[in-house]
């Protein structure tokens, strides 16, 4: 059919074609390709099939607050932060969205202050952030909350209520975080745990916070599923979170739930099996680390972040945390790191988008086996 016809034309121009010193490597978006070899091999085994007359109502059964919320989902979901520990999930009400994205804005609703007398609420997150963060939070204009850059300078004693994003692992540098507000009397919290999953980071301990917000895209590498879901403790906050969707969508695709479901159930079952999903993303990573440590050692121009090893107690053992960006820094003269390794084809984003020096680029760790050895090819062959 004439629509197999332009996705093999789309493939082939994205993956097939010979690498060649001209062409772009496009490491801007952290676009997780480098799962797609697991999910090929493990084959027809983790597809499902939804007939015509199936999962065609607004509604889901179950009991859950978010009423568009497909039971075998939620139940996956807990299944996994059981196995993983990298999450409690007693006590919690879960939330979906399309893609954590959404979830982000729902809980910026429902964490705002409704009284029609109250100034927006301040929005804050240490630097460097999410480039995401602030744009996501204003384009709207909201009158319930306005971005208010970093949270380190945020004085609430003068400054009032407030939001705080807290991001751990953090993108993009990679390091562990907790809040950095001063006084956190006035203060309420989304925890953004995308990147807390084995492959990435050690899993010191299962995170228990008000509002946590998950997704598929960085865990499983389906971001084109567009599932994330929240944990959230507080039922009146899980509720106005529902309506936030309600308003926006009327509920969360029921065939992406359910395609979700079943990956996640692929990758529990996996944990209990011999070789898990996580260790083989994690072995990926490593070895994707060691070639990047290994083709700037030495060279003057680059630093990299330091990490430290720590104890993981999904993996039972000490591991190195191993983001899924690289936060580089260029030093010497060059100004402008961005553009620097434009220059040598390398796309990068540039650090002002995260409210720092343009000395800083984020780069995806997670592209796919070709486009990454074609810039580890190209990184070591930059010196001044
Ligand atoms: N939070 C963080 C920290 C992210 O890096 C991303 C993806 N880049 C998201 C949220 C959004 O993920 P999604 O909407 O695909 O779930």
């Amino acid at each position: 059919s004439s629509t197999a016809t332009r996705r093999s034309l789309v493939n082939s121009t994205r993956s097939d074609r010979p690498p060649d010193k001209e062409r772009l490597i496009n490491l801007d978006h952290g676009d997780p390709r480098m799962y797609e070899r697991y999910w090929r091999k493990r084959g027809e085994k983790t597809s499902i099939t939804i007939a015509g007359w199936e999962s065609m109502s607004y509604f889901s059964q179950g009991e859950n607050i978010c009423w568009f919320m497909e039971p075998e989902l939620a139940e996956e979901v807990v299944r996994l932060h059981n196995l993983v520990g990298n999450a409690v999930t007693q006590g919690r009400h879960i939330v979906v969205g399309t893609g954590s994205s959404q979830l982000f804005l729902a809980a910026l609703y429902a964490l705002s202050p409704t009284h029609h007398s109250h100034q927006p609420i301040t929005v804050v997150s240490a630097l460097p952030y999410y480039s995401s963060y602030p744009s996501m939070t204003d384009y709207q204009k909201s009158g319930l909350y306005k971005w208010g850059g970093d949270a380190e300078t945020y004085d609430d004693e003068k400054d009032g209520a407030y939001i705080e994003l807290v991001t751990s692992p953090n993108n993009p540098d990679g390091y562990t975080r907790e809040s950095v507000v001063k006084n956190k009397r006035q203060g309420l919290f989304i925890h953004d745990l995308a990147y807390y999953w084995p492959q990435y980071t050690p899993i010191s301990y299962p995170s228990d916070h008000d509002l946590t917000l998950f997704t598929l895209s960085k865990a499983t590498g389906h971001s084109g599923t567009r599932i994330g879901w929240a944990l959230v403790k507080d039922s009146v906050v899980a509720k106005k979170m529902t309506k936030f969707i309600e308003l926006n969508t009327i509920g969360v695709s029921k065939d992406s739930q359910l395609r979700a479901a079943k990956i996640l159930e692929t990758v529990s079952d996996s944990c209990e099996e011999e070789e898990s999903f996580f260790k083989y993303s994690y072995e990926i990573m490593a070895h994707r680390w060691r070639k990047l440590r290994a083709a700037v050692e030495g060279n003057a121009l680059f630093t990299l972040p330091n990490f430290s090893p720590a104890f993981c107690n999904f993996f039972n053992n000490y591991t190195q945390p191993q983001p899924a960006f690289l936060w580089l820094k260029c030093e010497r003269l060059i100004e402008d790191c961005a553009s620097f390794l434009r220059q040598h084809k390398i796309l990068s984003r540039s650090g002002e988008r995260f409210g720092v020096s343009p000395k800083y680029v984020r780069i995806s760790m997670l592209d796919t086996d070709e486009n990454f050895m074609e810039f580890i090819e190209r990184l070591s062959s930059i010196h001044l």
